[in-house]
């Protein structure tokens, strides 16, 4: 008996066919994938993100998380400041872990100038570049007592003389310990800024403009915080999971691993 040919599949019948893929994982794209896509990314060849989206975006953030708080151990603004200067190229926990014996002895600049720096060496001795932390977390504690009262200065400027303290540093210790609605873009805040489409630029500091336009006032004393802390647990370099995130339909990502709608947003 002659074996009946299989119907050639309408259009209409592909239509009718549910999407599989809708919504759930797709495959992971292999590495040198995503390396192109964050490329591409980086070159502002994403379409841009409205208002609305951006809006979106943010009252999510702020949905999860309303107070988002930082991973950095402090007990003041001098403590917050030796910590962020610490962890330049660490990470937080590994801060964590030599600050508590550090604190413990000097949480003014007056005792950590006391310390001394083969002390505070001593003490921070499991940190990257430990040697010339301790000579600047030393420097800043002087000149904190010549310069400013034993206080951590409000002021930009003074902040951004102080050794060892650059730009992002001043940004995180306006934000937390001042209450500025600063953006300090790290390398978390810089990948996800770039790859996301959300704030495209080629250093950290155009990224922080671009977020200082984009973000609305509403969200951006809080924006800090949300963007790193889902750039470090979620919007991850290597491996993004895309699967469990919130703005995964807001992405323009190409590299993106859902197979997620575009969210219908005015
Ligand atoms: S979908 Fe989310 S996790 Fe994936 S790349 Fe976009 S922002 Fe990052």
């Amino acid at each position: 008996m002659a074996r009946k040919k299989p119907k050639p599949k309408t259009s209409r019948a592909k239509a009718s066919r549910p999407n599989r893929n809708r919504g759930k994982a797709a495959r992971v794209k292999p590495p040198k994938a995503r390396r192109k896509a964050d490329i591409r990314a980086a070159h502002g060849a994403l379409p841009q993100w409205t208002k609305a989206e951006i809006d979106e975006a943010f009252r999510r953030f702020a949905a999860a998380n309303p107070v988002p708080k930082g991973e950095l151990e402090h007990i003041n603004p001098f403590t917050l400041l030796v910590a962020v200067v610490l962890s330049a190229q660490a990470t937080d926990a590994g801060v964590n872990k030599a600050t508590p014996a550090l604190f413990a002895l000097a949480d003014t600049p007056e005792q950590m100038a006391k310390l001394g720096e083969a002390k505070v060496r001593d003490l921070i001795k499991t940190i990257g570049l430990y040697r010339t932390k301790a000579k600047n977390v030393i420097g800043l504690s002087k000149q904190l007592v010549e310069r400013h009262g034993g206080k951590v200065p409000h002021d930009r400027a003074a902040l951004e003389a102080l050794p060892g303290v650059g730009r992002k540093t001043a940004n995180v210790v306006l934000n937390i310990a001042f209450g500025e609605p600063t953006i300090a873009v790290d390398t978390h805040i810089f990948r996800v800024g770039n790859r996301t489409g959300l704030a495209v630029g080629k250093t950290p500091y155009d990224v922080e403009m671009k977020l200082m336009e984009v973000v609305p006032e509403k969200y951006r004393l809080h924006a800090h915080h949300w963007l790193i802390l889902f750039g470090r647990y979620t919007c991850l370099a290597r491996r993004p999971l895309c699967e469990r995130c919130l703005i995964a339909d807001l992405c323009k990502w190409p590299g993106k691993t859902v197979n997620i709608p575009a969210a219908a947003v005015p």
